[in-house]
């Protein structure tokens, strides 16, 4: 499979790696065009906003909204994915019918480390989280798969996955091969 990385801002590198190790060819994606030859995106985690502007700017906010490519977003990328965004007029690219809230881990715990149990993967997932998001609320299409603390921190709709976290920070790379074996590939 070819999957696409956004590579205008934010952890494009780290994604490119696990596309690999999983076995497909990873490509960064800088210019709207690309998006005919590739069988699946990732969005990658960085600062929502900036990537907006500069979505905006490179013409993929509208691209995106007609795409019907797989999409999986981290972190930033679970922001742009989201129908609305607390404290937010409009959601960006509005894939997935949820809400997400911003920096939702408290400023004190920046970031932290936590094993996960994730649905649909066998093993704990190691996931790093910096600044995350959380899901705040799911629409009835949508299956969480995973929790931390209460929050829900993984959802799968459809042919979208968003998650709140970095696995793409450690060499744990299940749910990229996750999304392309179980959400591209089918
Ligand atoms: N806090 C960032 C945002 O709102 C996301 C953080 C991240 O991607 N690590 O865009």
């Amino acid at each position: 499979m070819k999957i696409g990385v956004l590579a205008l801002q934010g952890a494009v590198r780290e994604h490119l790696r696990h596309i690999e190790l999983s076995g497909h060819t990873g490509i960064p994606v800088k210019r709207v065009e690309q998006l005919d030859d590739i069988d699946g995106l990732v969005l990658p985690g960085g600062e929502s906003t900036t990537m907006r502007r500069l979505m905006d700017l490179y013409g993929f906010t509208e691209s995106l909204r007609q795409s019907s490519l797989p999409m999986y977003g981290t972190c930033a990328g679970l922001i742009l994915l989201a129908e609305d965004i607390v404290g937010y007029d409009e959601g960006h690219l509005k894939k997935m019918d949820i809400t997400v809230e911003r920096n939702s881990f408290g400023r004190q715990v920046d970031s932290f480390e936590a094993d996960l149990d994730v649905k649909g993967i066998e093993e704990q997932v190691n996931a790093v989280f910096i600044r995350a998001p959380h899901i705040a609320s799911v629409g009835p299409e949508v299956e969480v798969l995973s929790e931390v603390d209460g929050k829900m921190v993984a959802v799968r709709q459809h042919d979208y996955l968003g998650i709140s976290f970095h696995p793409e920070l450690t060499d744990d790379y299940k749910i990229m091969k996750y999304f392309i074996e179980e959400m591209v590939a089918k």
